[in-house]
């Protein structure tokens, strides 16, 4: 296939870093995101500026572990680079490793520490500036279309968005843990493998406190960061427990106490 046509469903993570690197080896790739579009101006201001409907965790604050960061060094320093300027915070974990522990490869023992829009929007910054994405916001894939395969498997041959049709040799499933696309591939007669999942019995709650001026982040004492240290003088704090602690459904019923 010489120039397959690429549509990728989902501008989550996932979606965004697969469509910059199909585009920057030169591949024409059209992304179809759900969500509305989000200004892209001020990755500082995303987090209060954008709303993902879509995605309820992305108001929690978010690390990037090492080997993401690594990927990022690697493949997308411009990406890495920015996020920094936008206030991410380089968390070097090679501070915390005791006696003799260090191995070949430390280096890259460094977690980002990062609002998920700041990133998000740096992201897809990055993703919009590539002159071979397309990336249509406010449009949802629908379903998929798929031709028999002679004595093959089916075939796609688009995504179905608004009673229209997107034309696509590849398709590019970015759309999350509740995708639809296994659903819309077995009502077409195409086997899946058995996927497996299992709820982890965890739920967390954040808060974030704005910094005063001259005042440093919290004593850091968790592998991750104080509860979630974030960028830009924000920091979180995070509680995490299992779902089934009487703590929880006070949490969500709202007390303060
Ligand atoms: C509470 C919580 C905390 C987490 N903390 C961390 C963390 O600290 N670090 C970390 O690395 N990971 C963390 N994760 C995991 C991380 O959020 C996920 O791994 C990540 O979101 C997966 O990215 P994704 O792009 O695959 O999917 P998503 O982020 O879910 O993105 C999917 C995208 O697809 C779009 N979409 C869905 N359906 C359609 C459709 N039909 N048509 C068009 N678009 C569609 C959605 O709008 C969305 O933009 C956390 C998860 C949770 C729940």
């Amino acid at each position: 296939m010489a120039d397959p046509q690429i549509v990728v469903i989902g501008a989550g993570p996932a979606g965004l870093s697969v469509a910059l690197s199909l585009a920057r080896r030169g591949r024409s790739v059209t992304v179809l995101e759900r969500d509305p579009a989000q200004p892209l101006d001020d990755p500082a201001a995303a987090y209060d500026r954008w709303s993902r409907p879509s995605v309820p965790q992305s108001p929690q604050p978010h690390s990037l572990l090492g080997r993401t960061r690594r990927a990022l060094r690697l493949h997308a320093p411009d990406v890495l680079a920015r996020a920094v300027q936008a206030g991410a915070w380089e968390n070097d974990l090679r501070a915390r490793l005791v006696g003799d522990a260090s191995r070949p490869g430390d280096d890259d023992l460094v977690a980002v520490h990062c609002r998920r829009p700041v990133f998000e929007c740096v992201l897809r910054r990055a993703v919009v500036d590539e002159p071979l994405v397309r990336l249509l916001s406010g449009v949802a894939a629908e379903g998929i279309e798929l031709h028999a395969g002679g004595s093959g498997p089916p075939r796609i041959a688009g995504v179905r968005v608004g009673g229209d049709s997107v034309r696509s040799d590849i398709v590019i499933d970015a759309s999350g843990r509740r995708s639809r696309v296994p659903g819309w591939l077995e009502s077409g007669g195409v086997s899946l493998p058995e996927a497996q999942s299992q709820d982890c019995g965890v739920v967390y709650y954040s808060r974030y406190f704005r910094l005063r001026d001259r005042v440093d982040y919290p004593a850091w004492t968790g592998m991750l960061g104080p509860g979630g240290t974030t960028d830009s003088r924000a920091s979180a704090s995070s509680l995490a427990t299992t779902a089934r602690l009487p703590l929880c459904w006070e949490c969500r019923r709202g007390s303060r106490d």
